[in-house]
């Protein structure tokens, strides 16, 4: 299990704002056909801090549940040192 930011797009007003504060490269972009963010849920870390940044709440942390049976899809098992 792993936290994933997704974005509300009823919400988001575009203002780009999450994308500026964001820690990890390129995880978040922008429709421009929508004004819209949308998270790469591949490279978002789930850190939180977009949900904490964005003037709409249109952020959320959500809990994506990995089935065992998918381990060699999971960015965690793959990035695991031990
Ligand atoms: S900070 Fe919030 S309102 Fe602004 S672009 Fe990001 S999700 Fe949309
Ligand atoms: S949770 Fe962190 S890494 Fe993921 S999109 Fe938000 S700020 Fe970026």
């Amino acid at each position: 299990m792993y936290l994933v930011a997704f974005v509300d797009e009823a919400k988001c007003i575009g203002c780009k704002t999450c994308m500026q504060t964001c820690p990890e490269p390129n995880a978040i972009a922008y429709i421009a056909s929508r004004k819209k963010a949308f998270v790469i849920s591949e490279k978002c870390k789930g850190c939180g801090v977009c949900e904490v940044k964005c003037p709409k709440a249109a952020i959320t942390l959500q809990q994506i549940v990995v089935d065992v049976a998918d381990e060699e899809e999971c960015p965690v098992i793959m990035s695991c040192p031990i």
